[in-house]
């Protein structure tokens, strides 16, 4: 079965979890950074998560060393332009690349700037054949409200400009979506789409509050399976799970891939699209996981739906979106 040809369209990509050795080291180098080595092989160890990580949070450290190089415009250019440098030469043909622009800010650019410099870049990107839009996260802590108000307004500003929506990321489990109803309140009063990160750490009922909060796609989504209600509910407004099954085994979301309840989800009508998370924290790509699936025995039917469930459920333009019908008809 030729599974990579619908291996075209990631939802679900973060920046900082998916920048390469290579260029993490080519930005310290430059910016004077301190890493626990410079030999790409020995830097990889500490950038990918081991076999035996325990839970998300454990995961989620594997994420301080590359917000690092994310800090200038240079790192922030020469990180992205290698990351869809990779993609593009992996085949896929549209990305929607999410980020806390919160977390770029700690040598002084603003939120802005960051957000600025990743749509130039995504620009020029673009020239090479691939598409892409931003996502912008706010993140999950207790002393967040500030800085996330920021990045919505940061949203607003460029939304249809190379910002096409907002997430709320972070450690699921310790932050519930209530601390943030404030923030969700605004997001859906300037009529900014929502994605939220949901029954990854925690049940099915952080996903049934995601979408009281107008979350037209769901970050994961696993632990639906466990609330028949939230189930009806999401095939009811066509809801789209992003899940990505190499990240659900590492922050031990599913203890095996055959516990992915994607069959059940598809017998009741729920929206399935494939991606990777975090690629080099998970060591993933698209197609890995694609052929995660084949192996697990979905069909040449199955993976088809995915990919057309990623395309007609993307934050891209009409345009694009039949550009991309058109590659996997
Ligand atoms: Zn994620």
């Amino acid at each position: 079965m030729n599974y990579k040809k619908y291996a075209i369209v990631d939802l679900h990509l973060h920046l900082d979890g998916s920048l390469s050795a290579k260029s993490i080291i080519e930005v310290a180098k430059k910016e004077n950074i301190k890493l626990p080595s410079f030999n790409e092989e020995e830097l990889n160890r500490h950038l990918m998560v081991p076999d035996n990580c325990g839970s998300l949070n454990e995961y989620l450290e594997r994420f301080s060393l590359p917000n690092l190089v994310l800090q200038t415009k240079e790192g922030l250019e020469l990180c992205t332009l290698d990351l869809l440098e990779r993609l593009k030469n992996d085949g896929l043909k549209y990305v929607e690349i999410r980020m806390a622009p919160q977390l770029s800010t700690a040598k002084g650019l603003t939120q802005e700037e960051v957000v600025e410099t990743l749509i130039k870049t995504c620009k020029i990107a673009e020239k090479s054949g691939i598409f892409s839009n931003l996502i912008l996260c706010m993140m999950r802590g207790k002393d967040n409200l500030k800085l996330n108000l920021e990045t919505i307004s940061i949203a607003k500003k460029f939304l249809g400009n190379g910002v096409v929506a907002m997430d709320l990321a972070g450690a699921e489990a310790l932050f519930p979506n209530e601390m943030f109803d404030e923030e969700f309140k605004l997001i859906n009063k300037l009529g900014i789409p929502l994605t939220i990160h949901a029954g990854e750490a925690a049940g099915a009922s952080s996903v049934k509050s995601a979408l009281k909060y107008g979350a037209v796609r769901i970050g994961h989504g696993i632990h639906s399976i466990e609330d028949d209600n939230v189930i009806k509910e999401l095939a009811k407004r066509g809801v789209t799970l992003e899940v990505c099954p190499k990240s659900n085994l590492d922050t031990k979301t599913i203890s095996k891939y055959e516990d992915l309840p994607l069959k059940e989800f598809i017998k009741k009508g729920v929206k399935i699209s494939i991606n990777t998370d975090d690629m080099t924290v998970s060591n993933t790509t698209l197609k890995q996981e694609y052929e995660t699936l084949v192996k697990l025995g979905f069909s040449e039917e199955n993976l088809r739906e995915f990919a057309l469930n990623s395309i007609k459920s993307s934050f891209a333009s009409d345009k694009i979106k039949r550009y991309l019908l058109e590659l996997i008809k």
